[in-house]
């Protein structure tokens, strides 16, 4: 009921449709009603606060040069939708921390951590008070403090569905790396316990958040390929340290396809926005190399779409870092090869013009996913709205790689129900 709530929000919302253009003004002001429009005088007295913390400068180009772009304003730190990173490994301290000093609406209010030594030295670092440290024990307090609106879980995959679940009921809204747990059943779990706390839940699909990749699904809506009908992707890494939990069954839940492989999953359904009605994988590995004695070293899988289009794809721990997916369309391809990076990835177009075969190489600012995908979940939380990547997205995943592992067991094809209209509405352009 509540999801549906969103739901609805999210496609009635007058503020949602207006900024997409879906209504008139004049149908707007038709469609409020008396306590509406109370609420959106008191909106477009904020959105009028906003416009005028806009800094505009005059422009200095000539008009034949590409127009300059001034950055859309910043919330101030107060109006911002406070988080609390949760595991401070590499993600957090490589990627998630540094997200929030380019972030607009997102801001860093607390720490959790099992190592209160290395959360001191970053809570130095990122200015965050001592009293807003905590540990996995007393993670449950953070119910009592009003400054974070919001977890962002980083944390070995088998942890997510517990550390979603206390956030939520500690009346917190969730942003869980992916993949969102190690089971159907956790991820169903981790939606119910969401709903029942009336708390959004976010999967960081940072993909999804990324100006390149929305580049290609808008191509893909416009009708820019064809018909589609392949997507090949691979996503590898030799991965190193034999004991790490990547490694381990019970932590990880899989091995590369639950790390790696789910990002190719995950491009071929939003990039065609069509989800799998047949499943086929096999899995492989050398018991002789002490990495794999717990997960596969690699896993290979198709996935076939209702429309035609076909999936295959590669994953692994043992090769060198690859990171790619091609789109075929009847007309054209599109890849961004890396495209699972979280920087530097290059979009080629192939198709034919005046006769000839050319490549383009459309040149599209880069963003930062991690930041944009924070500052996605703020503005959701801020306007009720239900948020692009849901727990359902990251559920949806979870179902095709326990179908890969069931195939590779079984050696047989998995057919799969076919949902729709899973995810929020799109991410704005400019965050
Ligand atoms: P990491 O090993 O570097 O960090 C994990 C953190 O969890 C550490 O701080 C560790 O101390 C803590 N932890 C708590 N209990 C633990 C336990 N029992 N075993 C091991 N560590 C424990 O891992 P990471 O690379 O930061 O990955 C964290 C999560 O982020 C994973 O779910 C991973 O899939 C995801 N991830 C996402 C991306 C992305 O691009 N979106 C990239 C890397 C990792």
């Amino acid at each position: 009921m509540e999801k549906e709530h969103r739901r609805n929000a999210a496609s009635d919302d007058p503020d949602f449709l207006l900024e997409r253009g879906v209504l008139r003004r004049r149908t707007f002001l038709g469609y409020i009603g008396g306590g509406l429009a109370t609420a959106l005088a008191t909106r477009s007295l904020n959105l009028a606060a906003a416009e005028e913390d806009r800094v505009d400068l005059p422009s200095i180009q000539a008009p034949t040069e590409k127009p300059e772009k001034l950055p859309a304003p910043r919330d101030p730190g107060g109006k911002r939708v406070g988080y609390a990173v949760v595991g401070l490994g590499r993600l957090a301290i490589g990627q998630v921390l540094p997200a929030f000093a380019t972030s607009k609406h997102s801001r860093l209010v607390a720490l959790v951590s099992g190592d209160a030594d290395k959360a001191m030295k970053l809570a130095h670092q990122y200015a965050i008070r001592p009293d807003s440290i905590y540990s996995y024990e007393n993670y449950d307090q953070l119910a009592d403090n009003p400054e974070v609106d919001a977890v962002y879980i980083a944390l070995p995959n088998s942890m997510h569905a517990e550390y979603t679940i206390r956030a939520a009921r500690a009346g917190k809204h969730v942003l869980c790396e992916k993949p969102m747990a190690v089971s159907v059943k956790q991820c169903e779990t981790m939606i119910q316990e969401c709903d029942k706390a009336k708390r959004m839940l976010m999967i960081a699909y940072r993909s999804q958040y990324e100006p390149m990749d929305r580049a290609i699904v808008k191509m893909v809506r416009d009708n820019k390929f064809g018909d589609l009908r392949e997507i090949v992707s691979m996503n590898s890494q030799n991965i190193g340290d034999p004991g790490q939990w990547r490694l381990k069954h019970e932590l990880a839940g899989g091995g590369p396809l639950a790390d790696m492989g789910i990002y190719s999953i995950n491009a071929a359904r939003f990039l065609t926005n069509e989800e799998p009605f047949e499943v086929s994988g096999s899995a492989y590995r050398r018991k002789s190399d002490p990495r794999f004695q717990e997960v596969e070293e690699s896993a290979h899988f198709t996935l076939r779409f209702p429309s035609g289009m076909t999936a295959i794809c590669a994953t692994s721990f043992a090769t060198h870092r690859s990171q790619f997916f091609r789109l075929h369309g009847s007309e054209a391809w599109a890849e961004l090869n890396p495209a699972f990076a979280y920087h530097g990835l290059r979009m080629r177009i192939g198709r034919v013009a005046n006769g000839e075969e050319i490549l383009e190489e459309p040149r599209i600012e880069a963003g930062d996913q991690f930041a944009r995908q924070l500052d996605h979940l703020s503005q959701c939380v801020r306007r009720n709205v239900l948020p692009h990547t849901p727990g359902e997205e990251g559920l949806q995943d979870m179902r095709i790689i326990e179908a890969i592992y069931e195939s590779a067991r079984s050696g047989t094809v998995v057919v799969l129900p076919v949902p729709s209209g899973i995810r929020g509405p799109d991410p704005a352009e400019e965050i």
